[in-house]
């Protein structure tokens, strides 16, 4: 069968879950035992978003291959199958760089490179390589139509229809009708603005999907219909839900699936939905619930920690129980020694960061943890910064820390390793002070050999596990002999044993510092192992 496209973009404004609608449109698509692939076209300069401020992008999503992507395709990967790479993710600074590149190294031919044809072919080229053998490529737009910026998109995408014919395209336009309390009804104004501006450009949507907190009923969806040029059927409501995993079944009960297949032609088996219904089962009925302090930086910010929000859930669904996650500002810790959101909590996360503010808070925290046998789940810089407690407390290396924040301590216990090999290109990388900030973080999946008998073997239950990283800094291995005299457990290095991946206090009830982010690998279908640990040993300590 040859691939067909669904393209989404959206009106009014932003935040409307246009990823989530992506996702949920996959999951319903694979339901019907379609293969597919997701592509996110993203309208900002920046080449990707690796550097981006997580205070104001939210979180980098990390990729098998290394690829610093969207949060959106961490949405696309706890919804489908789909395997996600740096194909998948493509911003218009890309395309630029690309199209530059390729002018100066004379492919043009002395023409003048413009947006329409040369950007726009570019774009076309980015979506079409994404299809591979799968029946299906589901791209979201990002942006609002109606922005500059996401205009050349907009326009690839039309021209894709005249390219690849009617039946091998549908066009899903995602908008908001608010309901007016004043007024007590719902309005379709600006649904009728967003697709007269989407037309303008020459996008006929096919679909509307119309996010709104009520159903709509069939007089309002029939004259969204009248008014959009769109058939009657074609109107779907997108209604706010409790927990995001309810949104492909909604979308299932409204029809949409239905209506996708029968746009594009496609035949397909009867969908089976039985793993979300179930995944719905188990988070509306909770058997018990934990409390677990994150301490971290980016707190007032969920969307720098969604991965990890959503790995904390599964583990939830995983063990039947809520899991209340409270925020901790480390800084809180450190001004003023705000411990309580610590000592209340039934388990304590440290997650990923960069940047020395509420380093010493977070150490405070991860101290109060082991000290007090509450159970301890150290992610990336929360594990260096275990290591550092450890060494510093338990084994009396004064003033042990990461050398990223103290370059003159006594004890660099997480140092630059100047030499690595990186699993990805397999080529031998060199490291300085000087390249720190630079493209040189250990990036992607690398192969982790776990020792038996650990917390990390009970809970993966198999010797060779692949997990992806995003960091700079390593643990020092001059400080493995003193460290694991004085009682800590190394229970996960990569094969050739030079890396030190994940770390353990033996006697406590479950203490682990990893130096790999497990978060972008749980689904809610499968949780994380290590989540499904840290949450069952919470629980465990809570009862105690
Ligand atoms: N800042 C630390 C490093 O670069 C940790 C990074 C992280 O937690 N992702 O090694």
């Amino acid at each position: 069968m040859r691939t067909k496209f669904i393209f989404i973009t959206g009106g009014v404004l932003s935040s409307l879950g246009k990823g989530l609608a992506a996702s949920s449109i996959g999951a319903l698509m694979e339901s019907r035992g379609l293969t597919i692939s997701m592509l996110k076209l993203d309208p900002y300069i920046n080449v990707d978003p690796g550097t981006m401020n997580p205070f104001q992008h939210g979180e980098v999503f990390v990729t098998d291959d290394g690829a610093e992507t969207d949060l959106d395709l961490g949405h696309y990967e706890r919804f489908t199958h789909a395997k996600l790479s740096r194909k998948n993710n493509c911003t218009t600074g890309r395309i630029y760089d690309t199209v530059i590149n390729k002018e100066r190294r004379g492919d043009y031919l002395g023409g003048t490179v413009q947006v329409i044809p040369h950007i726009t072919d570019e774009i076309k080229r980015t979506i079409l390589d994404v299809a591979d053998s799968c029946d299906l490529v589901i791209t979201e737009v990002g942006g609002t139509v109606g922005d500059i910026e996401s205009l050349p998109f907009l326009e690839a995408v039309r021209q894709l229809k005249g390219d690849l014919g009617r039946e091998n395209v549908c066009y899903i336009h995602l908008t908001l009708v608010p309901y007016i309390k004043t007024a007590g009804e719902v309005k379709t104004k600006p649904t009728q603005h967003s697709v007269k501006e989407l037309r303008e450009i020459g996008i006929q949507p096919d679909i509307l999907l119309c996010r709104t907190d009520r159903f709509l009923s069939p007089e309002i969806k029939g004259k969204i219909a009248l008014f959009c040029n769109v058939e009657p059927g074609a109107v779907f409501t997108a209604k706010d839900v409790e927990t995001i995993y309810e949104v492909p079944l909604v979308f299932h009960q409204e029809g949409l699936d239905e209506k996708i297949v029968e746009i594009l032609n496609m035949w397909t088996k009867a969908p089976d939905l039985s793993v979300w219904e179930e995944i719905l089962r188990k988070s509306k009925n909770p058997q018990g619930e934990v409390n677990i302090a994150v301490v971290g930086k980016y707190v007032h910010l969920r969307d720098s920690y969604k991965s990890l929000n959503e790995a904390l859930t599964h583990g939830g669904l995983a063990n039947e129980c809520q899991v209340n996650v409270h925020y901790v500002d480390s800084e809180e810790i450190e001004r003023n020694g705000g411990m309580d959101g610590i000592i209340q909590a039934d388990g304590i996360l440290i997650p990923g960061g960069f940047g020395q503010r509420g380093v010493e808070g977070k150490i405070q925290a991860i101290r109060y943890a082991r000290e007090h046998g509450i159970p301890f789940f150290g992610i990336c810089l929360g594990m260096q910064l275990a290591v550092a407690e450890y060494a510093r407390n338990v084994a009396g290396l004064e003033q042990a820390h990461s050398a990223e924040f103290d370059p003159d301590t006594p004890h660099p216990v997480i140092y630059l390793m100047k030499e690595w090999v990186n699993y990805q290109t397999q080529a031998i990388e060199h490291r300085d002070e000087e390249s720190a900030k630079g493209g040189t973080m250990r990036l992607g999946a690398y192969p982790c050999h776990l020792e038996r008998g650990s917390f990390a073997f009970a809970a993966y239950k198999q010797k060779v596990i692949s997990e992806r990283h995003r960091h700079r800094y390593e643990f020092n291995n001059h400080y493995r002999e003193p460290l694991l005299a004085k009682g800590l457990r190394i229970s996960g290095v990569s094969p050739d044993n030079e890396l030190v991946e994940i770390i353990e206090i033996p006697d406590h009830p479950w203490f682990l510092g990893c130096q790999f982010h497990p978060e972008f690998q749980s689904r809610p279908w499968d949780p994380h192992p290590l989540f499904r640990e840290f949450i069952r040993a919470s629980r465990e300590a809570k009862r105690r």
